[in-house]
């Protein structure tokens, strides 16, 4: 299995569950799919997905849903703890 911290195509360190490479934006996300993951691999993958923010692929709507749902409460717990 080819090592999951290095991406397959420009072999530049990424995050194990970055969707895609921040260097050369290759879809590490398929690649790893295709091996068949287990389900904990998948939700980690999905979550790493929607924080990571792909440059390209199907996932930058998911990315906006999490922002609208999630970004203002992120910002009201910080707002609360630094406030
Ligand atoms: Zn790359």
């Amino acid at each position: 299995m080819p090592d999951r911290s290095r991406c397959p195509n420009c072999r530049e360190p990424v995050s194990p569950f970055a969707a895609g490479c921040a260097i050369c934006g290759a879809d590490l996300d398929t690649a790893r799919w295709d091996k068949g993951p287990g389900i904990g691999n998948r939700i980690a993958s999905w979550f790493g997905a929607l924080s990571s923010g792909p440059t390209k692929g199907g996932m930058t709507p998911w990315v906006i849903v999490f922002l609208i749902f999630f970004g203002t409460g992120i910002v009201s717990t910080l707002l609360a703890l630094f406030l």
